[in-house]
């Protein structure tokens, strides 16, 4: 949802753009000049240099500076100007000019009549994320949307960026054209934000070509390799043939994917970019998982280069940063991605279809097991996305038992969907190609929209058309009950096209008891959250609590969904919780057992047409 003030820019500024692209290198209207420095790494301090000049008719009119409140990609709220500080602003003869903070994220300077107004701040940054921004002693490594405020009214002017590393630091970004460079132009901020860069001295760097396009693996690792950085090197190749096959010739000409692995147990992301992304894995890349869990976000983050990034809701881009997101088109664009990050994986052959069906097994368990899936449906989820996506929560909430996220649920839906449309086509069609009729009529096909990018975006309405129009059958039933509604997927009739069935059993330790308890200590079980109509809130028993003893017997980690187990139905126990300083006694009677297991299986009458779609499905052919 973009401010109605904003979209008279953006004409003008198509207009200013399609010049732009017609004369590559003519002055843009309002040069806007961005200097980064960081010439004291150990405080964490990113210097921002912002020089604008002002036209005649502008230069008495205030001129504002303003942070983004979130980043694209990541929906929460984070308010990245908490973290700024000594915003100053001189005239082109370096006199002060005054500068009235205008709200958090506002920075309103008077120019006074001066032509030119230069504005510098620092801004803190010490997470290593997709989101945030870190500078220390090892890299810099940003996000433009944490560390560079835009000019208000004027995201969609040219911009150019120079940055001073520390010396022997070396800088790359996905727009990063010769080795040494310093400086980049870019058409809007947009862009600007949407090129994350890594400076640091010690990065590596290897490329490969595919279909004519050149991409750049450049890693920093923080831990040992164990010498598997070839071998990655090559599997990511193998990941970017699979789904280039699927899309076809990308739109860029180079592609960087900037890894880190972090080896500090806690930094961990994806973040998809236009022509890059940033990876962060948490471990070293020598341990056991890492280099798997590395190329399964590689196979999400590059799927994005189509799906969320040029194929895309209508909302996301050009944004309003002084507001939430408003889309309800995250479930394709999160969770068709991560379906499609999975089945990637096994197109690519790096799975096996055993642990391509265990993953989607997995996701069904998870939710189907979680009370959300009965109240929020993946519209909704997608509408909830700045409370859920990562983030921050001063007041506690009940979203545990309301929510659920579009990722796994998205990957739901396009798993069902892919299946029913290939079941019900005979093979004729598939999700393959309603992606990319999507992606030919929003993306390749529409008129711009806006001065961000090509095309338009599309509304979960344009799916459901595009979508029927390909399968040739009406698929508004199937957007009513499992888009819009809660009802559970049709999983049988899906896996039955190809084969397949799903085999939902109870689980060995059937009982939670409608409580999530986590282990600190392995004697002492904190309740994180109860469920809501649960055994556990029949008995009184709220997160917080200490769970002490259950039938007389001391709770461990090992013992508790044992201790559990041994119960059934209707059963009631005695259990002992400490509450603040209080020990309470209560009992806590057994209710039907909630946790399944599901399992994809083989079925044995699966006929060779049922097989032969298993294959095209499972191979992309
Ligand atoms: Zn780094
Ligand atoms: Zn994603």
């Amino acid at each position: 949802m973009i401010a109605p003030p904003r979209k008279l820019i953006s004409a003008l500024s198509i207009i200013i753009i399609f010049s732009a692209v017609a004369a590559a290198q003519e002055t843009p209207l309002h040069p806007i000049a961005y200097r980064l420095s960081m010439s004291r790494p150990a405080s964490h301090l990113f210097e921002v240099e912002i020089t604008a000049e002002l036209p005649d008719h502008l230069n008495d009119k205030a001129i504002e500076f303003q942070m983004a409140k979130w980043s694209p990609g990541r929906y929460g709220v984070f308010d990245f100007a908490k973290n700024v500080q000594e915003f100053r602003a001189v005239s082109e003869s370096n006199a002060r000019l005054a500068v009235t903070r205008v709200d958090g994220q506002t920075w309103s300077v008077a120019p006074g009549g001066a032509s030119i107004v230069k504005v510098s701040y620092k801004v803190f940054g010490n997470d290593l994320s997709g989101t945030f921004s870190q500078l220390d002693t090892n890299h810099a490594n940003y996000n433009g949307a944490s560390i560079f405020m835009y000019v208000v009214g004027h995201k969609p002017d040219a911009v150019k960026l120079t940055i001073n590393p520390p010396a022997g630091w070396k800088i790359v970004n996905g727009r990063t054209e010769r080795p040494g460079q310093t400086e980049w132009q870019f058409p809007n901020w947009d862009v600007l934000i949407d090129t994350p860069t890594e400076i640091a001295p010690d990065w590596t760097q290897d490329t490969f070509s595919a279909g004519g396009k050149k991409y750049h693996v450049v890693v920093h690792s923080f831990g040992p390799e164990g010498g598997k950085r070839p071998a990655l090197v090559r599997d990511i190749e193998r990941i970017v043939r699979a789904q280039v096959a699927m899309w076809g010739p990308p739109e860029f000409e180079e592609y960087t994917f900037l890894i880190h692995f972090a080896a500090d147990d806690r930094s961990g992301d994806g973040m998809e970019h236009l022509n890059s992304t940033q990876i962060i894995e948490p471990g070293a890349l020598a341990e056991p998982g890492i280099y798997e869990a590395c190329l399964g976000t590689v196979s999400h983050e590059f799927f994005h280069v189509w799906n969320v990034k040029r194929l895309r809701p209508g909302e996301l881009g050009p944004w309003d940063f002084t507001r939430p997101l408003t889309t309800r088109g995250l479930w394709v664009a999160e969770g068709f991605t991560t379906y499609y990050g999975h089945l990637m994986l096994r197109r690519s052959g790096i799975w096996d279809d055993a642990q391509f069906l265990k993953q989607q097994a997995l996701t069904i368990e998870r939710i189907e097991s979680a009370p959300g899936s009965r109240l929020m449906s993946a519209e909704e989820s997608s509408l909830s996305a700045p409370f859920v996506d990562d983030a921050p929560h001063a007041q506690l909430t009940n979203l545990q038992n309301t929510s659920i996220s579009y990722y796994p649920k998205g990957q739901l839906i396009g798993l069902v969907m892919d299946l029913l449309v290939r079941g019900r086509t005979k093979g004729k069609s598939s999700l393959d190609d309603i992606m990319r009729d999507m992606y030919e009529e929003f993306y390749l096909k529409s008129p711009n929209s806006s001065y961000y990018l090509r095309g338009r975006g599309y509304q979960t309405e344009d799916l459901e058309r595009v979508a029927s129009r390909r399968a040739g059958f009406d698929l508004g039933d199937f957007f009513k009950r499992y888009v819009r509604d809660v009802e559970v997927l049709p999983y049988e009739e899906a896996f039955a096209y190809v084969g397949l069935r799903l085999l939902k059993t109870q689980a060995k330790e059937p009982y939670d008891a409608g409580m999530r308890i986590e282990f600190e200590d392995p004697r002492e079980g904190l309740i994180v959250n109860v469920e809501n109509d649960s055994p556990a809130e029949n008995a009184g028993l709220q997160a917080n609590d200490e769970i002490l003893t259950l039938g007389g017997r001391a709770v461990t980690r090992d013992s508790w969904m044992k201790i559990l187990a041994r119960y059934k139905p209707g059963d009631s126990a005695p259990v002992t919780v400490r509450r603040d300083r209080r020990t309470i006694k209560t009992n806590l009677v057994l209710g039907q057992p909630e946790r399944f297991d599901y399992r994809i299986q083989e079925r044995a009458d699966a006929s060779a047409e049922e097989k032969t779609l298993r294959a095209a499905w499972l191979s992309g052919r």
